[in-house]
């Protein structure tokens, strides 16, 4: 992985960025700078396997529907000043692309909080924007899709977009973060390691 080029390319679009070789790594990072905040979390896989509400919540109020499924918590950790969640998929040119259903995260990654962090594993990047929205569609929805339960084709049917119209589709806003939103700081936080889906 052209972790120079990858880098290079989200600094000249306005992100900071760090590298970790592990999850471990990254969470210790995270852990280290954060204290007495209020942090508000999207749903993500990668924050779930790297164990971080759990870090993080020893020194600051951490606010998680994966912990607490309710849309209530939703709307709270959409007030916090810092924000973290993981991405369906990152470009190497240097772009974000996300799907949601309630639309909790691509909200907060677009407006709301001071700081937004992204920590994105290898298995998350990808050539262009095409591809990123391929993975959101064909990799990250339908594994999520089966995650949560929902009754979509995808989760059903081998694992590929079939373009549903189902009650349960989960895929309904996409955003593509080209740059950084204007008075917002967004940090990617990238792992050389497979993390979530
Ligand atoms: S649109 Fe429907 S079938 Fe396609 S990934 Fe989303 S939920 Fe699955």
């Amino acid at each position: 992985m052209d972790y120079l080029r990858i880098r290079t390319n989200f600094e000249r679009h306005g992100f900071t960025t760090r590298l970790f070789s592990t999850k471990e790594a990254a969470c210790d990072y995270l852990d280290d700078l954060l204290q007495n905040q209020t942090i508000g979390f999207g749903g993500s896989e990668t924050l779930r396997e790297m164990g971080l509400f759990e870090v993080l919540q020893r020194k600051n109020a951490v606010i998680w529907h994966n912990k607490v499924p309710s849309l209530a918590v939703r709307k709270l950790a959409n007030c916090a000043d810092i924000y973290i969640t993981g991405a369906n998929a990152v470009t190497e040119t240097g772009e974000i692309v996300n799907i949601d259903g309630t639309g909790n995260r691509v909200a907060m990654t677009a407006f709301g909080p001071q700081t937004c962090y992204y920590v994105v594993g290898k298995n998350k990047i990808t050539a262009s924007i095409g591809d990123a929205y391929a993975r959101c569609k064909n990799v990250a929805a339908p594994l999520n899709a089966r995650r949560v339960g929902a009754k979509t084709p995808c989760a059903a049917k081998g694992g590929r977009c079939h373009d549903c119209d189902s009650p349960g589709r989960i895929c309904r806003i996409i955003s593509i973060i080209e740059r950084v939103p204007l008075g917002m700081k967004c940090e990617i936080v990238f792992v050389d390691q497979e993390l979530g889906f």
